[in-house]
């Protein structure tokens, strides 16, 4: 075992072993496409001993009021995050930031052009699907957004009117399927570059970690190594090595990337609620990594 400064950004035991104890940063509640509330997140986590959390909702920082009432309330240690949506050469991109400004302009105008572009997204994808599945209205998709407004909407919400009108068995089975990116009713989400995110969340006093960017089940292809290297140059943080979309050799691809240039390496269960198979919990990041994830950070951990 390696013991090198650079080394210990990967932990002690390096990418073979993943954690076993720490902290869960890839979560999602009602807030975008998870089915809990946050206050049922952070009991949940309370319950299976997670020595802390981060909430990391698409494209929005609604659900922290009260996932942060809620961490005060059950002693569950919380940072406050957000994964915000990327697009780069046909690669949907998603990066976890945390701890920023929400007050900061430049992140403002981001989320609310992505929560726009995200919304028409949605109702021109369910005016395609309605041609062949009448029932999946404009209407049926609004009745799964479980936070009104307040929620970011996405391909889940039209996958759970999918569900509830017996069309498809499961939010995972309408993924495989009908809104699956190789379907005809398909249309990305207009979003900014992953290097226009990484400065956005350093302005705004960040940090920014490039999430799951090992899932070959997400993108036909993956991020080259040129455009890792190009946030790297922009400021990213961190790169999340321990989640279960990411493939055993892109773990090790990219652990080199984390050991060249001295980022973190962090680890997170992206847990839906009932929305996903994953578990809370089931992918952490150790809390030395945390420390220096959280470190002169605008905001604290609450
Ligand atoms: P969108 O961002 O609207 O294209 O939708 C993709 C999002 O759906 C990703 O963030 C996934 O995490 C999420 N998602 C939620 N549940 C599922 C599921 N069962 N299978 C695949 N993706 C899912
Ligand atoms: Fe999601
Ligand atoms: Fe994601
Ligand atoms: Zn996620």
């Amino acid at each position: 075992m390696l013991e090198n400064e650079d080394t210990k950004r990967l932990g002690k035991a390096g990418i073979e072993e993943a954690p076993v104890r720490g902290w869960d940063l890839h979560c999602h509640t009602r807030f975008s496409d998870g089915t809990k509330t946050p206050e049922e997140f952070i009991a949940e986590a309370r319950e299976l001993g997670l020595h802390g959390v981060a909430i990391t909702d698409h494209d929005t920082w609604n659900g922290w009021d009260r996932a942060v009432q809620a961490a005060r309330q059950y002693g569950m240690p919380l940072v406050r995050g957000t994964e915000i949506t990327a697009h780069v050469d046909h690669t949907s991109v998603h990066m976890l930031a945390y701890l920023y400004n929400p007050d900061d302009k430049g992140l403002a105008r981001m989320f609310a052009d992505t929560r726009a572009a995200r919304l028409a997204r949605v109702q021109e994808m369910v005016k395609r699907i309605s041609q062949d599945y009448p029932q999946i209205t404009w209407e049926a998709v609004r009745a799964q957004v479980r936070e009104g407004s307040q929620t970011t909407v996405g391909r889940p919400h039209i996958a759970d009117a999918l569900v509830a009108a017996g069309i498809c068995s499961s939010r995972s089975q309408a993924f495989a399927t009908i809104i699956a990116t190789t379907s005809k009713y398909y249309i990305h989400v207009p979003s900014p570059t992953p290097v226009q995110v990484v400065q956005t969340v350093k302005r705004a006093g960040g940090a920014v970690v490039l999430a799951h960017a090992g899932d070959r089940s997400r993108n036909k292809y993956l991020l080259s190594d040129d455009r890792i290297i190009e946030l790297i140059d922009a400021g990213l943080d961190g790169i999340e090595i321990w989640h279960r979309g990411n493939d055993p050799d892109q773990r090790v691809r990219l652990a080199d990337f984390v050991q060249r240039y001295g980022l973190l390496a962090t680890g997170g269960s992206d847990w839906h609620g009932a929305g996903k198979p994953n578990l809370l919990g089931e992918n952490l990041t150790p809390d030395a990594t945390v420390k220096l994830l959280c470190e002169g950070r605008f905001l604290s951990v609450a």
